[in-house]
């Protein structure tokens, strides 16, 4: 009923005006074209409004007020999710000549909407293209270009029209435009080009110097041509950045610490994160690495306070795994079934979480595929028990 009503405003202002207009122009033509309106008005009340939309798009002579009815009702549409219905009625308001130039300009608007809204990116592209340099319509035509190029992934027009839009004072997309600089130093490092990529991904850091994720891609980079040195380097300054991607970190820094020869240095730089940090990741590397080069009294030692203090699934399972592979004894069955059950619940949890809507899944997301937001979905500090993705 609500709808109804909105609905009605536009078309009783446009019969309003009918009344006044049949003052001046001609009796005969007006009577008609009024009881067409009032013809669309009953389908309308009578819930018809497929018969609604023939008669108010016959008409066709459209002037101001049937241009404002035509809009009303192609919204009115889009927004009932009838986009086919929406798209023929602003497409047939843009195809009449007599419209203003800001009628003609709103009812593109609303056609790129429609076909936005229709995943006719191509179509909706076009029509927006037009209003880029119109100032009343600009900012959301830029940002409705920004969104359809991300869709795309055409990451280099939408780092132009992201810049654009903080040009003409619309909101900054800095953090945005860095993961779309990595996104490009991806493409440019899966074939081998990895100058490129790393220009990518200083423009990155450029735009943003806290983005993590140019970091670690400038850590595998240096990695993987045998730069050990830039590569911790870069791996360390996620934990600056965004301590939250730590984790994501810690195995490639082990094996460059371990290339190295710098075992010793690695432990001692895990210590200080974790002290930092007492997620379960952490937690449980570093009491891998405290096992593998200080002895399973030390992990265990290590593990028993810091669990007291800092409970988590992760180092839990690693403090009983330890004890089992001291083998048998009076709390082995015991411990078998502690380790297996842990087991089940961490295969089970999800390890990443949006931070905006709480989306979780088992893969790192760059850009969060529930609300579209980047840099939101961040690995789990533990246990979290799977419920979507
Ligand atoms: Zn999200």
């Amino acid at each position: 009923m609500m709808e109804l009503l909105w609905l009605l405003l536009p078309v009783a202002a446009a019969s309003g005006w009918w009344v006044a207009r049949r003052e001046h122009a001609g009796r005969n033509e007006s009577a008609v074209r009024n009881a067409e309106y009032f013809k669309g008005l009953n389908y309308l009340i009578d819930d018809k409004p497929d018969q609604a939309i023939e008669v108010f798009t016959r008409m066709a002579d459209v002037d101001r007020d049937t241009a404002e009815t035509h809009l009303a009702l192609g919204n009115l549409f889009r927004r009932r999710g009838e986009v086919d219905r929406a798209i023929h009625i602003h497409g047939s308001l843009i195809a009449r000549t007599n419209l203003t130039v800001e009628q003609r300009r709103r009812a593109v608007m609303e056609l790129g909407e429609d076909y936005l809204r229709a995943g006719l990116f191509d179509r909706a592209e076009a029509l927006f293209r037009e209003l880029v340099d119109q100032p009343d319509h600009m900012e959301i035509a830029v940002s409705r270009l920004i969104y359809i190029f991300q869709q795309e992934k055409d990451w280099r027009q939408a780092i132009t029209y992201c810049d654009r839009l903080e040009q003409i004072g619309g909101e900054s997309k800095r953090r945005q435009t860095a993961h779309f600089c990595c996104e490009l130093a991806e493409e440019a490092s899966s074939q081998d080009e990895n100058a490129e990529a790393k220009t990518w991904l200083f423009d990155a850091l450029a735009r943003d110097p806290g983005c993590a994720r140019a970091s670690l891609l400038l850590g595998r980079l240096a990695m993987r041509i045998g730069d050990h040195r830039a590569a911790i380097a870069a791996f360390q300054a996620v934990e600056r950045q965004d301590r939250g991607y730590f984790p994501e970190v810690i195995g490639p820094l082990g094996q460059c610490f371990g290339t190295l020869n710098r075992l010793d240095e690695w432990v001692h730089y895990l210590r200080e994160v974790q002290e930092r940090d007492h997620g379960g990741r952490v937690t449980d590397a570093l009491a891998e690495w405290l096992l593998k080069l200080e002895g399973e009294d030390v992990a265990l030692r290590f593990l028993e306070r810091e669990l007291r203090e800092y409970p988590t699934l992760l180092g839990l399972r690693r403090l009983v795994e330890i004890k089992l592979a001291r083998g048998e004894g009076t709390e082995y069955a015991d411990l078998r079934a502690l380790h297996c059950i842990s087991t089940q619940m961490l295969n089970n949890a999800a390890r990443y979480r949006c931070a905006n809507c709480g989306f979780v899944v088992k893969s790192l997301h760059w850009c969060c595929p529930s609300c579209q937001q980047w840099n939101t979905i961040k690995p789990m500090p533990d246990l979290v028990m799977k419920t979507s993705g």
